[in-house]
């Protein structure tokens, strides 16, 4: 068509005539003009938006527990038992939902295999449980223990967890209830029994009661933005009896408890000479200790397995910071490289990193935070440079180091 022949095209759907403001589209039978493209689109994203969400998934999974554990390995640096007792749990898992997705005669009950993971700050619990949930391909998610408050309480509904796991499920249901859960600092929902005082526990049993109802596999109305539970509000219900529930937290001081545990269970029947010390005082811990720090029975019930995170010595925070597929070296290294630049840490500068990190007494978290002070001059400054080679001594990580002690 010339530009000075009059387009007496019309949009098939609405009607509306071409012109210089409306463009429109010719097709085999009719045309379409751009406000009906616009609106077509919005409706088919609606349409698989809504398919999407309730999309039935089957869970195929099908890794034996030494190849979850191979898995692990790449991105978590030691804690060779907790890898080896969470790549179990999470198999026994996800066999016990195909069982339930394959039968409908539940002719057996297999317990849920939730996991509680007990070690100090930084030394790769939340790791652990994120890497698990990349393997798998499920909705993960984090919920803080100390924020929770019992209903009627100020703060925050438990089922609000749910909510953050339907968020991550991109709001499908079906997926959602097959995802994974870490719940951070339940030690700090321990009861507090020792402290009379106390009438109304609101952060403590309360919470862990309220918190029971999550674990205990039942229908749970959620919030689907989270946050307090309003009367008007409309819920959408989760069934929480295939999502795994991963907990973690220090326990600070439960060693003592495992001590005495040990202690008075050897007394009657001399045991002979077991090799106890401070080390490898946590990997006897067992569900009566976190008992008796103050977890209600029931809530150690529903968490059959427990394992422990080491103390994370200089050996594996230097290779925490080497070896896993997203070491911090590395990510600094790739980052200058798209740069051209060229980075290298001598051994020694990545021993006074170590050191320094130790000090902090924050486990692996330290290194992020040492580094990036040692880092942050360089990354300013080099891009506008012409050198090419940045090269980390001791010297340097100290200099670094001691501008920010001042
Ligand atoms: P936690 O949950 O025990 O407090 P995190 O899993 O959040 O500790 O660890 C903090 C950071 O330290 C992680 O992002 C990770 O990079 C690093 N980290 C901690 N432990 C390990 C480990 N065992 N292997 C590799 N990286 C680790």
């Amino acid at each position: 068509m010339s530009k000075k022949e009059k387009d007496k095209r019309i949009c098939s759907f609405c009607g509306i005539p071409a012109d210089n403001d409306t463009l429109i589209l010719d097709g085999i039978e009719g045309n379409i003009c751009e406000n009906c493209i616009q609106m077509a689109n919005e409706i088919v994203h609606k349409i698989r938006q809504d398919d999407n969400k309730n999309q039935v998934h089957n869970f195929d999974f099908d890794k034996k527990p030494a190849e979850i554990k191979a898995f692990l390995d790449q991105y978590v640096i030691g804690q060779e038992d907790a890898k080896k007792v969470i790549s179990v749990a999470v198999y026994n898992h996800y066999k016990r939902i195909r069982y339930y997705q394959q039968r409908q005669d539940d002719d057996v009950e297999i317990d849920k295999s939730n996991i509680i993971l007990v070690g100090e700050t930084g030394t790769g619990k939340t790791l652990l449980a994120s890497t698990i949930a990349k393997l798998l391909d499920v909705p993960f998610c984090i919920a803080d223990a100390t924020v929770f408050t019992q209903a009627g309480y100020v703060g925050e509904d438990v089922e609000s967890i749910l909510s953050r796991l339907l968020q991550a499920a991109d709001y499908n249901v079906n997926k959602a209830e097959k995802g994974i859960v870490f719940i951070d600092e339940i030690d700090k929902i321990a009861r507090k029994s020792d402290n009379p005082s106390i009438t109304r526990d609101v952060s403590g049993e309360g919470v862990q009661q309220a918190l029971l109802k999550l674990l205990e596999g039942s229908i749970v109305n959620v919030p689907p933005e989270g946050g307090r539970k309003h009367p008007e509000q409309k819920f959408i219900q989760i069934n929480t009896r295939n999502i795994l529930f991963i907990a973690g937290g220090a326990f600070d001081g439960i060693e003592k408890n495992i001590a005495n545990r040990m202690n008075t269970q050897t007394i009657g029947y001399k045991k002979k000479e077991q090799k106890v010390n401070n080390d490898n005082i946590l990997s006897h811990i067992s569900s009566q200790d976190i008992r008796n720090y103050g977890l209600i029975p029931e809530i150690c019930g529903r968490f059959p397995v427990i394992t422990y995170m080491s103390k994370l010595d200089k050996d594996a925070l230097k290779r925490i910071l080497l070896e896993p597929k997203n070491a911090l070296i590395k990510q600094y290294t790739k980052l200058l490289e798209i740069d051209n630049i060229q980075l290298k840490f001598n051994k020694d500068a990545i021993e006074a990193i170590v050191e320094k990190t130790i000090e902090l007494k924050l486990g692996a978290r330290g290194l992020r935070t040492v580094i990036e002070k040692i880092m942050t001059d360089a990354m300013f400054d080099f891009p506008s440079t012409e050198q090419k080679k940045l090269n980390i001594t001791k010297k340097y990580v100290e200099k670094k180091l001691s501008i920010i002690n001042q």
